[in-house]
């Protein structure tokens, strides 16, 4: 019988998260190929393109972690650091939506990404990425933070992951550019990105080996303590590793399709994809109310002849209030 199950529901398509499993090796992940909604989120914001990219990849990443959530949970990821990108956050609040903003020094960034081996990860300086979900109705909030010293996304997931949920976890981000020549009027420029993780969870957890974890402080020299790591997640972990950024990018290339290549001798489960939308969720009362929470000093600055003018970071729509109404009370 045929294990792979890829093959038998209708494609889920861009801007779909994808969870998979493949049960003979104790894996489970999610694939996401990103396209409409980040030309949407990106091209109101007209960031540089370094910044695109970087943003396009923390994007991608939200996606996939934000999709696990239930509810009307929210997963935020932010990084501060002292880099040409001194900040970024991107919100994931569920089911669907994504919003992300970036600050950032152009000149800082223009200077790094003229670098020949520029990769998007330069922008980030030294500082932390910390991963915030608030699980909606109920009142549990978790913060999981890793220190970014030059170390990619993917690095940083990977960390997060080992660091506070114990598990091994690879994750590929790619991002690309789609031009398309047209016969009159300009060419046509898309924003792609795609991502895949795998997770291991065995049913018996001393198969739990973490040969991953960082020595940490230990003296130079000192022998490294060696574990061996379990075969299958070895293997999945490597197969993930040869996924190449055009594989994860490719137009002609759906997700499934990606899988089945990866995965076929071992039968990977496709399940039912969760669509991403571009979504903010601001509103005027939550801008009030923010208003509202401010003290003397802070109100009378953001009143400008007589009128505040609040504009969301994330979707760049205009508030425009009065403050004998915001402030009556
Ligand atoms: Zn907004």
């Amino acid at each position: 019988m045929d294990q792979n199950s890829t093959a038998n529901q209708p494609l889920a398509g861009d801007d779909a998260v994808v969870p998979f499993a493949v049960e003979t090796l104790d894996v489970r992940g999610r694939a996401v190929t990103l396209g409409p909604v980040l030309d949407s989120i990106l091209g109101r914001h007209n960031y540089p393109e370094a910044v695109n990219k970087l943003l396009a990849q923390a994007v991608t990443l939200t996606a996939m972690l934000g999709s696990t959530l239930k509810f009307d949970g929210r997963l935020t990821l932010q990084t501060q650091t002292d880099g040409a990108v001194s900040m970024m956050v991107v919100d994931f609040n569920a089911p669907d939506g994504l919003r992300a903003t970036a600050t950032f020094d152009a000149n800082q960034v223009a200077e790094v990404a003229a670098k020949e081996d520029f990769r998007p990860e330069f922008l980030l300086g030294r500082g932390h990425l910390a991963f915030t979900i608030d699980q909606g109705q109920y009142p549990s909030r978790y913060q999981g933070i890793v220190v970014l010293d030059g170390i990619s996304l993917e690095e940083a997931a990977h960390d997060y992951f080992l660091r506070s949920e114990q598990i091994p976890t690879r994750v590929r981000l790619a991002v690309g550019e789609v031009l398309t020549r047209q016969d009159e009027g300009p060419n046509t420029h898309q924003w792609r990105a795609g991502g895949i993780m795998v997770q291991f969870l065995p049913h018996s957890p001393e198969r739990m080996r973490q040969a991953d974890i960082h020595p940490g402080d230990a003296p130079h020299g000192t022998e490294m303590h060696e574990i061996d790591e379990d075969d299958a997640w070895l293997e999945a972990r490597s197969l993930v590793d040869t996924v190449r950024d055009v594989e994860l990018t490719d137009p002609a290339l759906p997700v499934e399709q990606l899988l089945f290549r990866l995965f076929h001798e071992r039968g990977v489960k496709a399940f039912e994809p969760h669509v991403m939308s571009d979504r903010c969720t601001c509103s005027e009362d939550k801008i009030v109310s923010m208003l509202q929470g401010l003290g003397e000093q802070d109100r009378s600055e953001m009143t400008e002849e007589g009128a505040i003018a609040v504009k969301c970071d994330f979707c760049g729509t205009d508030y425009n209030l009065d403050p004998e109404v915001v402030f009556k009370a």
